[in-house]
C-alpha cells in the first residue's frame, strides 16, 4: 500500500496577489495561474498537490495554508520539537 501526505495546499484568494512566486517554487506544477474577473490568482491543483508546503513557505501574502496545518500550528510543532 501506498502512504500519501493527505495535506493539500489552498489559496486564499482574497490575500493572493497574483506573484507567481509559488507557481515558479512548486516542485509538482500543481498550482497555475487563473483570471479572475480580471485578476490573476493562484489556483492549486489538489490531485497534483503533494502537500510539501514549498508554496506555503513562499508566499509573501501567506495566503496559501495546507489543508490540516495553518502556520500557527506548524510553529507550534517546531516548537514543541525545539523542547526535545
Ligand atoms: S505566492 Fe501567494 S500571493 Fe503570490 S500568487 Fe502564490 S498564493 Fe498568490
Ligand atoms: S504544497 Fe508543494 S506540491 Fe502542493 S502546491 Fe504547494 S509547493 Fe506544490
Amino acid at each position: 500500500m501506498l502512504d500519501s501526505d493527505p495535506a493539500i495546499a489552498q489559496v486564499d484568494i482574497k490575500r493572493c496577489i497574483g506573484c507567481g512566486k509559488c507557481i515558479r517554487v512548486c516542485p509538482f506544477k500543481a498550482i497555475k495561474e487563473v483570471d479572475m474577473r480580471g485578476a490573476i490568482k493562484a489556483e492549486v491543483i489538489e490531485t497534483v498537490c503533494q502537500g510539501c508546503g514549498l508554496c506555503n513557505a513562499t508566499c509573501p501574502q501567506g495566503a496559501i495554508q495546507l489543508s490540516h496545518f495553518t502556520d500557527n500550528q506548524i510553529l507550534a510543532e517546531v516548537e514543541a520539537l525545539c523542547r526535545f
